[in-house]
């Protein structure tokens, strides 16, 4: 993997000072010309200007998406020619690899191995569906009597994609990519705390040899300009990123114009740590499942269930290794935690942290913001574990979305089964144990999406990623999202020799 140049905030120039929305093929400002400023969540500064969409600026982008896909020939490219420019994506986002990796942590402080594996595999998921569009196929069916019937699948149209903050361009390559592979038209809403690589992929898809309007970039407020796409009756679908309350008010407003909808939410995943684990590999696991990301991950372990018979030693071990974890400059590979992405995330961070403590459970170690020399000004916590909890505490059944973990003690598969279900989401889960029989056994039964074994990794192109409950529904990530943007037509056709007559008049 390609790796950046270790520097400071000081050294590093940025590509540009001001970014443009990206409508129908062109670089332009907003129609009334408002701008917000992005800033780089750990140091507090200010790194660029963004050009600011309103409803005018969704309308143009609607518009140019509807124009692209009614008239276009994007859609009717043969799918050799659609993949080929899947590729081209790729490839430069290949070429610009240290440019996306160095805009992604500057936008979103988080760290640098993180935001390398999250460019690359924003990478390999255009190369994923460039390859997959090439099979994606109807199918043909077997009707008795003289009918011959197969299915086309159809781009389902314009669709609205809307990305929350702790992945942006990630999360934006997992709606982007396999919609346009498909031939459908995109406005992307990326969110206004983390713009610029959405925009950058806006820019690249262009050059890639997208054609104008299929590919539409505007950064807005949600309220106004996610609330516009929803409703919009030129929209077709909208796909959907973000927080379980605000998914079930696009899927109300969805509903008025019956829009398909697919939704990834929220989660607060169950880690479960069995007396036959590897305990260190378990520990180090369950590390990484929770601090990741600064924790800012919707398939994030937070609750952490520990055999009784391995609680103590397990919990002094993560609780060691969780003191070692760096923080600091994102840039610098030897950090494992970057930044909050704001201080109103920050708060709402530690109002959980509280709520426990009121609740009377046991701040093992972190509890508080964190200082750090140098980056006073920006948003930084420190990886928090939490004991002596129960499931009626807030911060065990609400997403926290922030490095902060709970810890529970269990005795028996059956009890942290029900343990582990007892929550509104089941998006991600983790099993630590050797036992083969168990690890299948308790797959089995979780109510999640995600079930990771001995593993703490959730996402590769080709595996399908998306919740149960309210975790929301529809997968991404993988074949079947190809059929969450195509309609499937079903084309009968009769070849008997004698003419039909149902009636028989
Ligand atoms: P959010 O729900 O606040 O915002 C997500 C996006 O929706 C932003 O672009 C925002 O501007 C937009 N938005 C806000 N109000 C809107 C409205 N009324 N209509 C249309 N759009 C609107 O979420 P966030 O804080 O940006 O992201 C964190 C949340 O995302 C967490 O709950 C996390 O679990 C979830 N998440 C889920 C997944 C997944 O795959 N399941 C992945 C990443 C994040
Ligand atoms: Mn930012």
């Amino acid at each position: 993997m390609a790796t950046v140049k270790e520097q400071s905030f000081e050294q590093l120039e940025m590509k540009r000072e001001v970014y443009h929305l990206i409508i129908n093929g062109k670089r332009v400002n907003s129609e009334n010309g408002e701008t917000f400023t992005t800033y780089n969540p750990a140091t507090g500064e200010a790194i660029a200007t963004v050009a600011k969409a309103s409803k005018e600026d969704a309308e143009k982008a609607v518009l140019a998406a509807r124009n692209a896909f009614d008239f276009g020939k994007w859609r009717h490219f043969p799918v050799n020619k659609r993949s080929r420019v899947l590729n081209k994506i790729a490839s430069i986002m290949r070429a610009r690899f240290n440019e996306l990796v160095e805009l992604e942590i500057l936008d979103s402080g988080k760290s640098l191995s993180a935001a390398q594996g999250q460019v690359m595999q924003a990478i390999e998921d255009f190369e994923f569906y460039a390859g997959a569009i090439v099979g994606h196929r109807g199918v043909v069916n077997n009707v008795p009597g003289a009918f011959h019937n197969y299915t086309e699948k159809e781009p389902v149209g314009v669709c609205a994609q809307i990305i929350p903050w702790n992945y942006p361009l990630m999360m934006a390559a997992w709606k982007v990519a396999p919609a346009i592979a498909v031939g459908c038209s995109v406005v992307v809403k990326p969110a206004t705390l983390t713009p610029l690589t959405a925009i950058l992929l806006g820019e690249i898809c262009i050059e890639a040899g997208v054609p104008e309007g299929v590919v539409n970039i505007i950064p807005g407020a949600g309220s106004e300009v996610g609330n516009y796409l929803v409703e919009h009756e030129k929209v077709d679908k909208v796909a959907f990123t973000g927080s379980t309350p605000i998914g079930k008010n696009i899927m109300e407003r969805a509903s008025k114009t019956l829009k398909r909808v697919t939704l990834e939410l929220g989660g607060k995943s169950p880690n479960i740590v069995f007396n036959d684990a590897d305990v260190d590999a378990a520990v180090d696991g369950s590390l990484f499942g929770i601090f990741y990301n600064t924790g800012q991950s919707c398939e994030a372990r937070s609750r952490l269930y520990v055999h009784e018979d391995i609680y103590d030693e397990f919990i002094e071990k993560f609780t060691l290794k969780t003191k070692k974890l760096v923080l600091g400059n994102p840039l610098n590979k030897e950090t494992h935690v970057g930044a909050i992405i704001s201080r109103d995330q920050l708060e709402v961070i530690d109002g959980y942290v509280k709520s426990a403590i009121e609740d009377g459970a046991t701040i093992v170690t972190g509890g508080k913001e964190a200082k750090l020399d140098g980056l006073e000004n920006g948003h930084w916590y420190e990886p928090t574990i939490i004991t002596n909890v129960n499931h009626d505490m807030k911060a065990v059944r609400e997403e926290i979305f922030g490095p902060v973990v709970v810890v529970m003690k269990f005795s028996d598969e059956k009890e942290v089964i029900k343990l582990a279900n007892d929550s509104e989401f089941g998006l991600g889960s983790a099993i630590w144990t050797k036992d083969h029989g168990r690890a299948t056994r308790v797959a089995n039964q979780i109510q999640a999406g995600i079930v990771m074994v001995n593993c703490p990794f959730s996402a590769f192109p080709g595996t399908p990623f998306g919740g149960y409950k309210q975790s929301g529904f529809g997968r991404e990530l993988c074949i079947e999202t190809l059929d969450l943007y195509t309609e499937t037509k079903s084309i009968i056709s009769y070849y008997g020799s004698r003419p039909l007559n149902p009636f028989g008049v």
